[in-house]
């Protein structure tokens, strides 16, 4: 008796572990409004991960036919090293990430990962390659250990609260009521986006995935926290092909190339300190947001003398 109901347990956990899964995974494409517009071909492989080397060649796409969004965009993400991606509102700058992650297919050229081709692998293998950072994490109403443990189901307690050191969120945590138990999402506990986004690393860690695509949050963050999460990132991106979607210049600086993306074309390319010499779009870029900041922080001085 005793041998017959163990496996019928576990039968009855691996379905729940399952069923929750879907549900999770359709919360998530429902939550983030994207509908799963690819399927895998008939012929669909697993991808063959080795070192994570990105390429997009001549990529070209459009959401509707009538507007393209990009106009035949190249570069590389050589294995392990990292690129970011700058420009004006608009550019297109989240739509590489997304179409790295295939939640769309491209029009005309190509993207591969180790040499295959993103729409010949099977979304799952693709998707598990990738850990993703988004611009605006989803938190499922449970308790934060959960949604960091998200990331990799089987880790233990002690994995989840190492991953919630690296990503500097584990100070935060402890002083919530309930701590790792406390609920967060819409029904818990509301996240600022800066604490969310420190979620989605520690979830990051724990799936450890060759590739990283990084969407950086939008909305500003201040000194402190930007440097929270800088510290953060530089741990994870270590020794991972990383992909930057950056509206922070400040997060662009050490990346090994700085792509920058204008009308849907790459208008300018190089490192940090061969941009600023070149005096161009991203000279110009870098110049104003740097008056901002010193006028933010001028501010800041200000107010904190009265
Ligand atoms: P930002 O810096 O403001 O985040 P971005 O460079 O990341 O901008 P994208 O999010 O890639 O820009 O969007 C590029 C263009 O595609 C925008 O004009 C946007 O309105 C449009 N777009 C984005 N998502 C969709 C969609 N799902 N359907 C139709 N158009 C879209």
């Amino acid at each position: 008796l005793i041998q017959l109901s163990i496996p019928l347990n576990f039968i009855g956990f691996v379905y729940r572990e399952i069923r929750q899964g879907l549900t999770d995974v359709e919360q998530m494409f429902e939550l983030l409004e994207v509908e799963a517009e690819v399927e895998d071909g008939p012929d669909a492989r697993p991808l063959a991960i080795g070192s994570g080397a990105i390429a997009f060649r001549d990529v070209h796409f459009a959401y509707d036919p009538a507007r393209p969004i990009l106009k035949g965009v190249s570069f590389e993400v050589p294995a392990g090293k990292t690129v970011a991606v700058v420009g004006p509102s608009g550019a297109g700058k989240s739509t590489l990430s997304r179409l790295l992650y295939r939640f769309y297919d491209i029009q005309q050229g190509s993207i591969t990962i180790d040499g295959q081709d993103v729409r010949a692998v099977t979304q799952k293998s693709l998707r598990s390659a990738i850990g993703m950072v988004p611009q605006d994490t989803v938190l499922f109403n449970d308790t934060i250990a959960y949604n960091i443990r998200y990331g990799r189901p089987s880790a233990t307690d002690e994995e989840v609260k190492a991953a919630a050191d690296i990503a500097q969120i584990s100070g935060f945590i402890e002083h919530l009521p309930g701590g790792f138990r406390a609920t967060v999402g819409e029904r818990g506990l509301k996240l600022s986006g800066g604490e969310k986004q420190r979620v989605a690393i520690a979830r990051t860690i724990l799936k450890s995935p060759p590739i990283l695509i990084l969407d950086e949050a939008t909305s500003a963050l201040d000194t402190r926290t930007e440097q929270e999460i800088q510290a953060a990132l530089d741990l994870v991106s270590k020794n991972r092909t990383t992909l930057v979607i950056a509206h922070r210049l400040s997060t662009v600086v050490d990346a090994d190339e700085i792509i920058v993306l204008k009308d849907g074309l790459i208008a300018e390319r190089g490192t940090h300190a061969g941009l600023l010499r070149q005096g161009g779009l991203y000279a110009s870029m870098w110049n104003r947001q740097r008056e901002a900041t010193e006028a933010e922080e001028h501010l800041q001085q200000v107010r904190a003398a009265d």
